[in-house]
């Protein structure tokens, strides 16, 4: 092997004893006895509060970071991070009924995505949600929701800007988009806002995900928070909450870099050193999902067979893409890389061999591991990905093939 090709950056966030890794202070055998199968996401709390508290030293004192909650919703994580983040952003009634079991208060809480139905809207302007219009047609919808059920709704404008967040993994904003609505036709939709007497919150402006560059994402702060600024001049009240998007990535891949967080939380500062003169009450918010909770995350499942064809190894584990889509290439990557992979219970182990891993569907797609150098495993062992705390069990076809459900723990 080339020792200059690029490898996985070093999971940090988990240690090993006696050839166990550690999930929160408990080996994962005994953590696999504890849970009762195979396959099974663990969560580590720690590592979530140890995530969110750093992120906060990087970052200025007087931003606000919410939590996106589609990278995650299992409700035991969600608990977790409200007595952690200063709100949630949700896309669903589904998550919002989470959120509020929460005691996050619901000033805090906001719902965006586009095709929220005339039930969604009704339920979460009953809650006291934030929407995040995403159409002049869905202004229209929530007018008609408040007159039926006699309740105003607090409204915020996502914006499509026309800058797109560069190098980013998932371009959410810029050109022509499903989400938001396009900056020049902002104004004309601030009017209406005032003319239906909704209470007005302000600005959404969401660019992207999966960014890994801190100036890309330092260019598209800037330039969101001078939007809101120049578009501020049209708004019916003052902007009392303006969310900036987030899009900080995670290495996943062989050659990624963790994002600088301390370069961006300073340009940060300055940035918004500026937008206080023009907006003094706005309250400014980042929204973050994957690199709140992506890296304390893993998903373990056991070899169940082991084969060798035609000169190459598998490891047949019992799961597969029907948990983790995404570590089996198939969320959004254009080429399949492997994910960061470790055998749980042989940590450290010296005895090495050239693996593929893949799971039990009958689909050439079921791969985990493509020709991965790893201590040589058997039937038994544990197959251990990290890196999947976050688009895990809830982004995958966890129908296809009919195979079990993983369990998910917060440990
Ligand atoms: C998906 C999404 C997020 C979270 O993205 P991450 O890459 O997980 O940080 C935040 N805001 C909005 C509007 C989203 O759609």
């Amino acid at each position: 092997m080339n020792s200059t090709a690029p490898k996985h950056a070093n999971p940090t966030t988990f240690n090993a004893v006696n050839n166990q890794l550690l999930i929160g202070d408990t080996p994962l055998t005994q953590l696999a006895l504890r849970v009762g199968q195979t396959p099974f996401y663990a969560y580590d709390r720690q590592a979530l509060t140890q995530r969110v508290h750093r992120l906060r030293q990087a970052m200025p004192a007087d931003l606000k970071i919410h939590y996106a909650m589609k990278a995650n919703p299992m409700p035991a994580v969600v608990q977790h991070m409200a007595t952690l983040v200063d709100g949630f952003d949700l896309a669903s009634a589904g998550e919002m009924k989470v959120a509020l079991d929460t005691p996050m208060p619901v000033e805090n809480i906001s719902f965006a995505g586009p095709g929220k139905r005339p039930q969604e809207l009704s339920q979460a302007i009953a809650a006291g949600v934030t929407l995040n219009i995403e159409s002049a047609h869905e202004l229209e919808s929530i007018a008609k929701q408040c007159e039926y059920i006699g309740l105003n709704a607090k409204v915020a404008v996502r914006i499509n800007p026309a800058f797109e967040l560069k190098a980013s993994g998932m371009k959410m904003g810029g050109g022509a988009k499903q989400f938001g609505i396009d900056e020049e036709q902002v104004p004309a939709v601030l009017q209406r806002i005032k003319a239906l007497g909704l209470l007005f919150q302000g600005f959404h402006i969401y660019s992207g995900s999966q960014n890994l560059k801190a100036e890309s994402i330092i260019e598209a702060q800037q330039k969101s928070l001078q939007l809101a600024a120049c578009l501020s001049e049209h708004s019916p009240s003052p902007i009392r909450k303006l969310n900036i998007g987030g899009g900080f990535g995670i290495p996943y891949f062989p050659g990624d870099l963790p994002l600088a967080i301390d370069q961006v939380g300073e340009a940060l500062a300055s940035a918004m050193a500026l937008t206080r003169q023009s907006l003094p009450e706005a309250e400014i918010i980042i929204e973050l999902g994957r690199y709140l909770v992506g890296e304390a995350g893993i998903y373990v499942t056991r070899v169940i067979d082991k084969k060798v064809s035609r000169g190459q190894t598998f490891l047949i584990s019992d799961g597969g893409l029907h948990h983790h889509l995404a570590a089996s290439g198939n969320f959004g990557q254009v080429i399949r890389k492997n994910y960061p992979i470790a055998i749980g219970n042989k940590m450290g182990c010296e005895d090495l061999e050239i693996v593929n891993i893949v799971g039990p569907l009958c689909t050439p797609l079921d791969i985990l591991a493509d020709k991965m150098t790893l201590p040589k495993a058997e039937v038994g062992d544990f197959v251990v990905i990290y890196q999947s705390g976050a688009y895990g069990y809830t982004a995958s076809p966890s129908k296809f093939l009919s195979q079990p459900d993983a369990l998910e723990v917060l440990v």
